[in-house]
């Protein structure tokens, strides 16, 4: 093949765009992607030091043992440190999985779904991952969807009255949070007697929860925990030991479970120890409740822009519309490409929605600074000024 033309990203003459101005912190942009995810700045120039040498060990992070005791170490504080942030009680394990949040799809109903003989889960459809955690159990048992927004394409959560529960089933999924539309549950639905399993990928520690109301939560770790490729579970201790026969050794969580530090194989040092960093980082600022007062703030400055807008169309109902990805719309598609390349390049990156949705979508997790929200809302009220 030969290249009669130079590849784009090797395009650096006078026609190509100019560089993004770095409005934030540490000479960056403010990053609005819905994950993998801005990360607070302290965390990453701590990690580019331990990265090089931790602790003065004269090796890297990422370069020693996980059977080390400063492994070790570092996996204890985590486990206290979500115990002690998110009041998790002692009946419940924390676990740390390989494979993300999508792994979890399987590990739940593999883990869970043979807890009673019907061998059956429900799971609510709000939304892409909703939907396909829903698919995904389809192969481990009998899924029943007791309730679901898609008539409205998911701009909110529906309700679940107690007798459109099953009873016979092992147990119910919900997303706590819908990252591509924008929705969340903002009371957690009582379910009875029936373990809730939540997906909690995209708003793990950005508000307060009460543990006690799940059987099992899981987080992919890419938006408010870390890098990707980590998953932490906690779920509690009496639902071990139901797996089906075949389940593999590392995604059995009785197995993980009964090693004091979740490790069936080697654990992903670099993103658990991130994590940890994160963990320190929460309980610096406050703690949780600081985080969902401060996300309160940074949502509210958005949303108010769009509602006293006739130009931007907030997507989700507003009772409904999450604080952690802010969904909106533009009059046509033109503008909305409009709208991200000017952003762009006014140092205000991934602004574009998620392909299940389209539109734009502003992802503020815990780790996006009040100053981001605020430009934004200001480039908003510009763009609307010179396009509306
Ligand atoms: C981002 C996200 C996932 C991601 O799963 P991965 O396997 O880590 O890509 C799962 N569920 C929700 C709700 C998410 O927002």
């Amino acid at each position: 093949m030969t290249l009669e033309t130079p590849h784009p990203a090797t395009q650096t003459t006078a026609s190509s765009p100019k560089a993004p101005v770095r409005p934030a912190p540490g000479n960056r942009v403010y990053n609005f992607t819905a994950g993998p995810a801005t990360l607070p700045l302290e965390v990453m120039e701590q990690v580019r030091e331990d990265l090089y040498d931790y602790g003065g060990l004269g090796a890297g992070i990422a370069e020693i043992s996980h059977r080390s005791p400063e492994f070790h170490a570092i996996v204890e504080e985590g486990e206290a440190l979500l115990h002690e942030l998110m009041d998790i009680p002692d009946d419940y394990r924390v676990l740390f999985c390989h494979g993300g949040g999508q792994l979890q799809f399987s590990m739940v109903p593999l883990n869970l779904i043979g807890l009673k003989p019907a061998r059956k889960a429900l799971y609510v459809d709000t939304g892409s991952f909703a939907a396909r955690a829903a698919d995904i159990a389809t192969r481990y048992g009998y899924v029943h969807v007791p309730a679901h927004s898609r008539e409205t394409d998911y701009d909110r959560v529906p309700r679940l009255d107690a007798e459109i529960l099953h009873q016979d089933a092992s147990y119910i999924h919900i997303t706590s949070n819908n990252t591509a539309m924008g929705t969340y549950w903002r009371d957690i639905p009582h379910t009875g007697a029936l373990p809730l399993v939540a997906d909690m990928t995209s708003e793990i520690l950005s508000r307060v929860v009460d543990v006690r109301r799940f059987g099992l939560i899981y987080a992919g770790a890419q938006k408010n925990l870390g890098p990707s490729g980590l998953a932490m579970v906690i779920l509690r201790k009496e639902l071990l030991g139901h797996s089906l026969p075949g389940t593999p050794q590392l995604l059995n969580y009785t197995d993980l479970a009964s090693d004091r530090h979740s490790m069936g194989n080697t654990p992903a040092t670099l993103p658990i120890y991130m994590m940890l960093l994160i963990l320190r980082w929460v309980k610096e600022k406050g703690g949780v409740a600081a985080m969902e007062k401060t996300n309160a703030e940074k949502a509210a400055i958005l949303y108010r822009v769009i509602d006293g807008s006739g130009f931007y169309r907030g997507f989700a109902l507003t009772e409904h519309r999450s604080p952690m990805n802010v969904t909106f719309d533009l009059p046509d598609g033109e503008l909305c490409k409009r709208f991200v390349a000017e952003a762009l390049a006014a140092g205000l990156y991934g602004l574009a929605g998620h392909v299940a949705r389209g539109g734009l979508r502003a992802s503020i997790y815990n780790a996006m600074p009040m100053g981001g929200a605020s430009l934004l809302a200001d480039f908003m009220i510009e763009f609307e000024r010179a396009n509306g």
